[in-house]
Parts: structure tokens; C-alpha cells; sequence
């Protein structure tokens, strides 16, 4: 990123032209408004390089691809619906998350799991409905919130299932329920024909999507409804784009939460490599 140290930007949180320098935004009151010379590279970084869609999704084949590289002997080849699935030894270097891993001392695990997926069809599953729900978050909330609602909706979830079941557990689909929540949460809040039906949908693959859950074994039922919960309160909290647009803090927070799951994945792995016997395929 690159730093201005002189001349005019727009202020980090009101658009208009200020100095970089000033301490205070004269239009908006904003403290640091030219962010000590990051704000264009921030309004850069968010208006051009970043696409949240994308990093999730990539983010996520990525890492798949990494767990299996790491212990490819256990790699699941039979042809059922485990097809795909990493070790439990990778899943568990990469940061599973689990009571065990809060036992073990390992919280950074509720960011890492999100992006960590059980086999093939866990992850394409997950994958079709990152893609179908992101982008309405996105256009609805803006960028940078629909980043702080995927990732804060995953923490919940596991935060919930690591109290409530304690069973070891990884995926983004407590995420994807709280993408699921917070449009619930602004279809409310919109009101009219298009809130109602925005609502109606949600309401409908929400359930639907939980009471397959129910019925499927090997569920985690306990992290979605804490993604839910998470996503519901944050679409509540949140104003939408067409209100309020997206402020600095917004894209400040969703920064730091996706470089925090990168330092949690690099955290993951340094501590746990000792520990790590690949071919024991248990
Ligand atoms: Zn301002």
C-alpha cells in the first residue's frame, strides 16, 4: 500500500476533498480523516483489487487444496460422499476448531475453520451458496460489511458449537447462514415489495436449509443457528448502502478480520507442525 504524505485526498469517511494531513475533517468532523496517508490506498484497495465474492470463494479452494497437499496419502478416495476429504491430522494442523482446540488453547481456530471444508461435496456445496448469497450482501450492504458479516457470522457459529456440542467441526456454511440472517434483517428493515420478498427467500432456504440439517447426520445444527443469530443482529446493526454508505470503519474492520484469519492460518500451522505425522490417515 502505498502512502500519501502530502496534497489533497477525500476524507476517509465523507469523500470530500481534504488535506491529508488534517487532523480533523472540516466537513464531517472525522478524526485522521486521510487515515496518516493510507485513505487512497484503502478507497483503492476496496473500489478496485478487492472482490469479496472472489477472495471467499478462492480463499476457500485454496485452503481445500493446501489440506489435502499437506497429507495426501489420507486423502478419501472412495466414492461416497466423503469423496475428497482431507485428513483429520491436516484438518486439524490447518485449524479445525472444536472444545478440543479451546482446551488446547487454540482460539484463532474459530476464524480458520470457516475456511475449511470436510470433502469435495462439503466445499462445492458450501461454494454454490457463497456464490448465490455473497453478492446480494454485497450490492445491499457494501463490500466491506458483507466481509465483517461472513467472517463475524462464522466466529459465532463456532462459538456456539464449541460451547453447545463441543464437537469437532469446520465449514462456512454458519457463515452462510449469517448471510442468510442479515438479509432476513434488511429485508425487514427495507419494508415494501422487494423486503418482503427479499424476507420470504431467506425465510425459506433458512429453513429449509436447517431442517435438511436436522435431518442429515454428521450436522452441525448448533453452528448454524449461531451463524444465524450472528447474521440477524449484525443485519440489524448494519445500515444498508441505499441509507448510509459504507463508512471507513467498515472497511477498516473487514480488513483487519481478513488479514486476522491469515495470521490465524499462519499461527495454525507454526504451532501445530510439530505435532504433525502425515500417512497416519487416522
Ligand atoms: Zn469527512
Amino acid at each position: 500500500m502505498a502512502r500519501k504524505k502530502s496534497g489533497a485526498v477525500l476524507c476517509s469517511s465523507c469523500r470530500q476533498i481534504i488535506g491529508v494531513n488534517e487532523k480533523r475533517c472540516p466537513h464531517c468532523g472525522a478524526i485522521a480523516p486521510g487515515l496518516f496517508g493510507f485513505a487512497p490506498a484503502l478507497q483503492r484497495v476496496f473500489r478496485e483489487r478487492i472482490d469479496p465474492v472472489s477472495l471467499l470463494v478462492g480463499a476457500s479452494v485454496v485452503v481445500y487444496a493446501l489440506t489435502l497437499l499437506v497429507d495426501p496419502r489420507c486423502i478419501h478416495t472412495g466414492i461416497d460422499l466423503d469423496f475428497g476429504s482431507p485428513s483429520g491430522e491436516a484438518l486439524r494442523l490447518f485449524g479445525m476448531t472444536g472444545r478440543f482446540a479451546m482446551v488446547e488453547g487454540r482460539p484463532w481456530t474459530l476464524l480458520t475453520a470457516i475456511f475449511l471444508h470436510g470433502s469435495l461435496l462439503h466445499l462445492g456445496f458450501n461454494l454454490m451458496w457463497v456464490r448465490s448469497l455473497a453478492p446480494p450482501a454485497v450490492e445491499l450492504f457494501g463490500k466491506g460489511r458483507a466481509v465483517v458479516i461472513f467472517i463475524l457470522s462464522g466466529v459465532g457459529c463456532f462459538l456456539a458449537s464449541d460451547l453447545w456440542s463441543g464437537a469437532p467441526t469446520l465449514g462456512a456454511s454458519g457463515a452462510i447462514f449469517g448471510l442468510m440472517g442479515a438479509l432476513l434483517a434488511y429485508g425487514r428493515k427495507r419494508g415494501g415489495e422487494f423486503g418482503a420478498q427479499i424476507r420470504r427467500d431467506m425465510i425459506m432456504w433458512a429453513g429449509l436449509m436447517f431442517f435438511l440439517g436436522l435431518a442429515m447426520p454428521g450436522v452441525n445444527n448448533a453452528a448454524h443457528v449461531g451463524g444465524f443469530i450472528t447474521g440477524l443482529l449484525l443485519g440489524r446493526v448494519l445500515p444498508a448502502r441505499e441509507r448510509k454508505r459504507e463508512t471507513r470503519s467498515a472497511r477498516i474492520l473487514a480488513l483487519v478480520l481478513l488479514l486476522g484469519t491469515l495470521a490465524a492460518f499462519l499461527v495454525s500451522v507454526a504451532t501445530g507442525l510439530s505435532g504433525f505425522v502425515p500417512g497416519r490417515c487416522a
